[in-house]
């Protein structure tokens, strides 16, 4: 059959410009990273084409041999890399692998206890607009408001008064590492299970630069996109043979059919490559990269949620200053910087408009960025954020932006 661009012009002319804006912008969403040829390669593969029911081995369809043999490849790298008995590689999305294991530890109309959205949280973590609000009953956790950190002795009143079946640890914006070993002290003190939403930090868990929440939770979900770097997609891990059976038939039949097998294909390369020292390497620059730019901000002037980062990303605290959250991103975003919104501890305006911005490094530092080029990024955030409605200077970093990333070619 004929290539895209013949089959399909409009298509392939949308592709085309999102490449380049890829390949001209800074992309400093915390949640989103490049994946690399090779997991594309695999997840754009003909894989897509076959079904399969089932689990390698057991299957509803036939002709599964090869995508048996590429689920179990990323089954067993994922087992390595994180160092656990089971994995499912199956659920499409961070949020299936979250519903998978919710439809595992409860029943409908149970109590979960995760972290409120505004300060962090993520939508599966109890939100009424999501299913996990919709099913259960949520109650959450909130940031410490003097320190803009979690407050284990918070947590721990907020179970026992709400005496949850399930705790979730985890978050999509929070700038510091995670004390599992707290966490689950507080799941077993009012009998409720223990799971780790790592969705945001699995890359740095694989190489050992954050704790591993794998000693510690009845349950561990990731997305594998993120500081992860494969493709789109979730996976969920236990060390309990009898939670993982469960797990299994919650996923399949439960709430998925047939696997995505492309995409699992990519999932193994990208653990694949999880597993290679330069991934090292990758994961401790990434927080590094985030380091700098938090100084950077700092000696702007900028307030940052906790004051500084352990991870891949910074919170910038904009609530003590005129221009909010929304203003923040459209105006980088005409920079040439991608960034997002984001809540502050304490929020006064609305989850639309907010007073912070959140920026990460994952992605950059893909690109070969370092300490250096963050320096000056903090420069230039700095300058937009000072003087927002500034046409001229907003071109003229623009600019600078599509220069320096000519420098740091993307594929
Ligand atoms: N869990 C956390 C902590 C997340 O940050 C996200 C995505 O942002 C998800 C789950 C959901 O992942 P997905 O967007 O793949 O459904």
């Amino acid at each position: 059959s004929l290539p895209l661009a013949e089959v399909d012009s409009e298509v392939s002319a949308a592709i085309n410009k999102e490449a380049e804006r890829q390949e001209l912008g800074l992309e400093m969403i915390a949640s989103e990273n490049y994946t690399s040829r090779a997991v594309m390669e695999a997840q754009g593969s003909i894989l897509t084409n076959k079904y399969a029911e089932g689990y390698p081995g057991k299957r509803y369809y036939g002709g599964c041999v090869n995508v048996d043999t590429v689920e179990s490849l990323a089954i067993d790298r994922a087992k390595k890399l994180f160092g656990i008995n089971y994995v499912n590689v199956q659920p499409h999305s961070g949020s299936q692998a979250n519903m998978g294991v919710y439809l595992a530890a409860c029943k409908s109309g149970d109590t979960i206890l995760g972290m409120d959205l505004s300060h962090g949280g993520h939508l599966t973590h109890g939100s009424p607009v999501n299913f996990s609000g919709m099913l259960f009953k949520a109650a959450s956790y909130k940031l410490d408001p003097e320190t803009g950190r979690i407050n284990y002795d918070t947590i721990r009143a907020t179970a026992k008064e709400t005496q949850p079946k399930l705790i979730i640890a985890g978050y999509s914006a929070y700038p510091r590492t995670l004390d599992f070993a707290k966490f689950k002290e507080i799941a077993d003190e009012v009998g409720a299970q223990l799971l780790v939403d790592m969705a945001h930090f699995a890359g740095l868990v694989a190489t050992g630069h954050h704790p591993s929440p794998v000693p510690y939770a009845d349950y561990v979900t990731t997305t594998t996109h993120k500081t992860l770097r494969g493709p789109r997609g979730g996976i969920i891990m236990t060390n309990s043979e009898e939670k993982a059976k469960i797990i299994n038939s919650r996923i399949f039949p439960g709430i998925q059919g047939g696997p995505l097998e492309h995409v699992i294909a990519g999932k193994a390369v990208a653990f694949g490559e999880a597993l290679k020292p330069e991934f090292k390497k990758y994961s401790e620059h990434v927080i590094q990269n985030a380091q700098a730019l938090a100084e950077g901000m700092l000696s702007e002037g900028f307030k940052l949620v906790t004051g500084g980062t352990d991870n891949h990303l910074i919170l910038v605290d904009l609530s003590d200053r005129e221009i909010t959250g929304k203003l923040a991103e459209n105006s980088l975003d005409e920079a040439g910087i991608t960034v997002n919104k984001n809540t502050v501890p304490n929020e006064k305006r609305s989850p639309f408009v907010t007073s912070g911005v959140r920026i990460g490094t994952p992605a950059l530092t893909t690109r070969g960025m370092g300490t250096k080029e963050m320096k000056q990024i903090s420069k230039w955030i700095a300058q937009v954020l000072n003087n927002p409605e500034d046409v001229g200077l907003k071109n003229r970093i623009h600019e600078d932006v599509k220069a320096l990333c000519k420098q740091f070619p993307l594929y």
